[in-house]
């Protein structure tokens, strides 16, 4: 008689599988079980033909990688850790001494972090471009250029770039585009066809962390691509870094997916109410928000994503950002801020609640933007509550913090 531990590992039991539910089950697994040497040996881990180790995939994270395809238009996915594992995963894949890669000067601040801090190291160097003037990228391009990160809008500034513009340059040169998509989600506008060009960028990493997660709570990013072969460098190097999500992550993401187009309307909705009333307000000197045609590159925005101009809500994300006005100084910023109840101090965006932060920008770029004006620059974060509550909390801490 075989010992009841033993017994309870190898358990014959085996459920029914005609078992089917609104979603998927979730599977978790290091070890994936072989039913002999043969197809231990034969098993490929590059493709979704068969199961390997966890770290190469389960059913559950090749379901979330076929949809997250789906929304973005793309033909293959890698998941990774967090949406700063998807731009490192990117870059490193692409990127090998003596390169360069050309990041806009209102990049996510990680990604320049991750190329002063570890390519430089490795002699791999970079450029800030001014996002706003494709003239300027096309004049830093050299044969050295490998790589170049684009934004749409920037998360910060929300300047709206031509983005058709800056891909045609790359690809007329030869260089890889590699868009962070967070901003659009799949859902503002299509990376991998844009107009007046066959297809569009040649990758789309994403930041699970914010709508397609929309809870505040798993950290994950996707690198999408719809080419096999810039796939398989991108995977290859997915495997030898050890880049891998865990199951009950992949099933948050899941459960969260159908709901993205609901909540990113509505975000987009409450941004777009918040940017409308900010617009009234002495206090705010500027106003940024792609849709306003006061903000920086609403021409682009509108182009792209609201190319019949009917205003539709759900083409753009819950971000506004503002410019206070110059009296101001950091410590009545600081001040407004912390007077907010609804709006919670914290980093990241695309969950439920609101989020503010106060940015120092003259510390983020390499130079001022010409478009934007002096000031301190205060991002707001629209969740899902109701828009009249957010703005009546702007507007006590405005009378409270500032007047
Ligand atoms: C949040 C964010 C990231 C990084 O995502 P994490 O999961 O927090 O690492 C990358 N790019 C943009 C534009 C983001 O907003």
């Amino acid at each position: 008689m075989v010992d009841i531990s033993t017994q309870l590992i190898h358990h014959p039991y085996l459920p029914p599988t005609d078992f089917d539910a609104p979603q998927p089950g979730v599977f978790k697994a290091s070890t994936v079980i072989f039913p002999n040497v043969a197809a231990m040996r034969s098993t490929e881990w590059k493709d979704k033909s068969g199961y390997t180790y966890g770290l190469h995939g389960t059913p559950t994270t090749f379901t979330l990688e076929e949809r997250l395809c789906t929304l973005e238009g793309g033909k293959q996915c890698v998941l990774v850790p967090s949406g700063l594992a998807a731009v490192a995963n990117v870059s490193l894949a692409l990127l090998k001494t003596g390169d360069e890669v050309l990041i806009p000067d209102n990049v996510y601040g990680p990604n320049l972090a991750l190329c002063e801090g570890e390519l430089k190291a490795w002699g791999i160097s970079h450029q800030r471009y001014d996002p706003m003037n494709p003239a300027d990228l096309a004049a830093r391009i050299s044969d050295k250029t490998k790589l170049v990160w684009l934004e749409a809008a920037g998360s910060c500034t929300l300047e709206f770039p031509d983005l058709p513009a800056f891909v045609a340059i790359c690809r007329a040169r030869g260089v890889t585009t590699a868009l962070d998509n967070t901003w659009g989600a799949g859902l503002a506008f299509n990376p991998f066809a844009l107009p007046g060009m066959e297809g569009g960028v040649d990758i789309s990493a994403h930041a699970l962390t914010k709508y397609p997660s929309g809870g505040g709570d798993v950290l994950m990013g996707s690198v999408i691509t719809r080419d096999n072969a810039l796939h398989l460098r991108i995977k290859n190097t997915h495997m030898r870094l050890g880049f891998g999500v865990a199951g009950n992550d992949a099933e948050a993401v899941l459960r969260s997916l159908p709901s993205i187009g609901l909540r990113y309307k509505a975000s987009d909705d409450n941004a777009r109410q918040i940017a409308a009333w900010a617009c009234t307000q002495p206090e705010f000197a500027q106003v940024l928000h792609p849709s306003l045609p006061t903000s920086p590159g609403h021409a682009h925005w509108k182009a792209l994503c609201d190319p019949k101009g009917t205003g539709e809500l759900g083409k753009g994300a819950g971000l506004v950002s503002v410019m206070m006005a110059p009296q101001f100084d950091q410590a009545k910023v600081d001040a407004f801020c912390d007077a907010l109840q609804l709006f919670k101090l914290g980093y990241s965006w695309g969950g439920p609640m609101s989020l503010v932060v106060p940015y120092n920008l003259a510390q983020m770029r390499s130079q001022w933007p010409s478009y934007i004006r002096r000031g301190t620059l205060v991002r707001f974060s629209a969740g899902l509550e109701d828009a009249g509550d957010l703005i009546a909390d702007l507007r006590q801490a405005t009378e409270a913090a500032l007047r």
